[in-house]
């Protein structure tokens, strides 16, 4: 079976987007170039009709960079007035960029208890349901300007895989600041391995997410990534890691082309998505 092909026929897809591919490094503030291959790339993808949501980060370094605080120590209130600024600036250019290709987007703001409380998720799932019917890309962040520790899933790494496993996705994309899995860390090991494809996650696999990605903007490594491929495969989704550099890999990898790493769907009917969020802790 080539896993590869296979990708052509997927027809439910949540990309996940981190804040350090979203931003400039030295300022934090939007990177437009990017954003706009981004939107142009969902948008034929869902042109080719396939289901598109888009879990996005960046709520919290754009409210800082609106709001001009630079301090690196900040207070949770201070982070959270952050991201209610940022999530909303955030949006204003999504719908912005979206409407220039006559696209439809909305905005999806999660708690942990958005799948925990049984009529959260049912009402979320319905939701989520009727905006693919109607043809809208949903944009999805954690509603970082309420939730607080207990309630909070940490990570969009871990919150796209749970997206995924909501809606019933068969295929998830985590745009990274790496190519994908490698056997150690390639920043400081030259020996390490590139890893195209997981057919399983054993404790070899898990091994190698122990070695950190070294994005300093971000807040999930290699590690909480392996654990999303946990999440989206026992769901019976596939989940892809590739490298946000050129947005532009989408397509190729839409395509049924080779980039990133591939861990395929391993669907476990025991699976509960509740009962892993409610254990999940920061
Ligand atoms: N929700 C956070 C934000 O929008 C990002 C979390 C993450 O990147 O994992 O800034």
């Amino acid at each position: 079976m080539n896993f590869r092909e296979a990708i052509k026929d997927k027809k439910r897809v949540v990309i996940k987007i981190g804040s350090s591919s979203l931003t400039h490094p030295e300022t934090g503030g939007i990177d437009y170039n990017r954003l706009e291959v981004l939107v142009r790339e969902l948008c034929n993808i869902r042109n080719s009709g396939k289901d598109v949501v888009l879990v996005s980060s960046g709520a919290i370094p754009v409210g800082q960079r609106v709001l001009h605080i630079k301090d690196a120590k900040q207070s949770i209130a201070v982070k959270q007035a952050c991201a209610s600024v940022g999530q909303a600036r955030l949006m204003m250019v999504y719908q912005k960029i979206f409407a220039e290709y006559n696209q439809v987007c909305s905005q999806v703001l999660m708690t942990k208890d958005t799948i925990t409380n049984d009529l959260n998720r049912f009402n979320t799932h319905n939701t989520f349901q009727e905006l693919l019917s109607l043809g809208v890309i949903p944009i999805v962040n954690e509603n970082d300007t309420v939730s607080t520790f207990e309630i909070k899933f940490g990570d969009n790494d871990t919150l796209s895989a749970i997206v995924a496993s909501l809606i019933d996705a068969d295929l998830l994309i985590l745009l990274s600041d790496i190519d994908g899995l490698y056997s150690d860390n390639p920043r400081t090991n030259p020996d390490a391995e590139f890893i195209s494809l997981v057919e399983k996650i054993d404790d070899s696999i898990m091994e190698m997410g122990k070695s950190e990605t070294g994005s300093s903007v971000g807040t999930g490594g290699m590690n909480t990534k392996i654990h999303a491929a946990q999440i989206a495969t026992k769901s019976g989704a596939d989940m892809i890691i590739a490298n946000s550099e050129d947005i532009h890999i989408l397509h190729r990898i839409m395509d049924g082309r080779e980039f990133g790493t591939l861990f395929v769907a391993d669907k476990d009917e025991d699976f509960e998505l509740v009962d892993f969020v409610e254990k999940l802790t920061e």
